[in-house]
């Protein structure tokens, strides 16, 4: 009897991926079979601590392993568990076919983007010929903040969509960004092209708008929330009446993808907090270059969802990464 009520005990805690092991933070991020496999696949650039140290040792085991390492296997470690737990959400909440070799790529890349920012240095192999790249440092707070804002992530079960555009009055020339991001700030798309022949920079951005709903449409059944920095334009969509004639057309064709999707809502963005794809748009007309990503953003954008890691983090950490105290020592 006692042997039924312990299997329907584990039965309810047991973890609904493997089924191997009772669910908490230590099992999702170190012990589930794809945190297992990205830890393999990110051994073969980073050097993390051999697996015999990466032990369950309590309730804080968060802050027993960090304490063991040195600071910067202290940054590889914590950005090794952002990403299992993107890999946890992505089966649980999203369609589960985020693969593992494009997270290590994607961590491999974040850290690289990140280093090429600042001037300290980590050694991310063991090999002491191996090439030194400069550190994930995130940037500090400023001690005076002033009032910028940020980006904040959509309600848990709905996801955010951000556009811009970047507009060349000179030749006409036009591009635009989007990027799709969760309740947790991981990102599901992102993708970019140029408009050529682009009246105005309005126009961009109702193309921006367009286009990166087009995207992410096929990212996402969520609930979407729209986010672009234009007023007018933002003013146009929600607009149940008549629009001006120089967007009209596309901000008809907008609303035809819209329509059918209720759970598409628009709104205004300040500039400061709409910064990763401003990046993108401002790069993609640079480039004149389009392109799809899913699960991550180009690396001009890179720094953008870096500056977020400081304000915001993944529930399973019960308390706010002492980002500056990791990597200022
Ligand atoms: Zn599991």
């Amino acid at each position: 009897m006692q042997h039924q009520d312990d299997n329907a005990s584990f039965a309810n805690t047991a973890c609904s991926i493997c089924g191997m092991e009772a669910e908490d933070g230590f099992h999702a991020v170190m012990t589930c079979t794809k945190a297992r496999y990205l830890r393999d696949c990110i051994r073969k650039k980073w050097n993390l601590p051999p697996e015999h140290e990466l032990q369950m040792s309590g309730s804080d085991w968060v802050l027993v392993l960090l304490n063991k390492v040195n600071v910067d296997t202290r940054v590889l470690l914590l950005f090794l568990w952002w990403r299992a737990w993107h890999l946890k959400n992505d089966i649980i909440f999203g369609k589960g076919d985020a693969s593992v070799e494009s997270s290590a790529h994607f961590l491999f890349n974040y850290v690289d983007s990140l280093g090429s920012l600042n001037q300290r240095c980590i050694r991310t192999v063991s090999n002491s010929k191996a090439p030194v790249v400069p550190a994930p440092v995130v940037p500090s707070c400023d001690p005076a903040p002033k009032c910028v804002s940020r980006w904040k992530p959509p309600p848990m079960g709905f996801v955010k969509l951000n556009v811009d555009a970047s507009f060349i009055p000179d030749n006409l020339l036009a591009a635009w960004g989007a990027v799709l991001r969760d309740s947790n700030g991981d990102v599901l798309g992102s993708a970019w092209n140029f408009i050529d022949h682009c009246p105005s920079a309005e126009t961009g951005e109702v193309i921006a708008c367009l286009e990166g709903l087009k995207n992410a449409c096929t990212w996402t059944s969520l609930p979407l929330i729209l986010e672009c920095d234009c007023a007018s334009v933002v003013e146009a969509i929600n607009c149940n009446g008549p629009v001006r004639s120089s967007i009209y057309e596309v901000i008809a064709l907008l609303k035809e993808l819209l329509l059918p999707a209720p759970g598409i809502s628009c709104q205004k963005v300040d500039r400061e907090a709409n910064g990763a794809a401003d990046c993108i748009a401002r790069q993609a007309v640079k480039e004149l270059s389009g392109g799809v990503l899913r699960d991550s953003v180009p690396s001009c954008a890179m720094c953008q969802l870096a500056q977020l890691l400081n304000s915001f983090w993944t529930p399973w950490f019960a308390f706010r990464v002492p980002w500056n105290n990791c990597v200022g020592s």
